[in-house]
């Protein structure tokens, strides 16, 4: 099962497990029965690894947007 090793730090790596590519997609979700709804937590993707990592978030009704990862600076602050 897909998942984060540890929240991401400012070098952007995949979050797939035992990937430690360089992610270049972020992808921005909420659990809505963890988190408020205007929460986001967000998976970092490689190019490999997005469309798994996406496929498993969409299948709970999790994600919510898939921004390019270079973005994130701006969508933290
Ligand atoms: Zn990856």
């Amino acid at each position: 099962m897909p998942g984060p090793q540890h929240e991401p730090p400012s070098d952007l790596v995949c979050s797939a497990r035992a990937c430690g590519g360089r992610a270049v997609h972020a992808l921005r979700w909420n659990n809505p029965r963890l988190h408020t709804p205007d929460r986001r937590k967000t998976w970092l993707a490689c190019e490999e690894h997005l469309e798994s990592l996406s496929q498993h978030l969409d299948a709970r009704g999790f994600l919510r947007e898939v921004v390019p990862a270079e973005r994130l600076g701006a969508l933290a602050s």
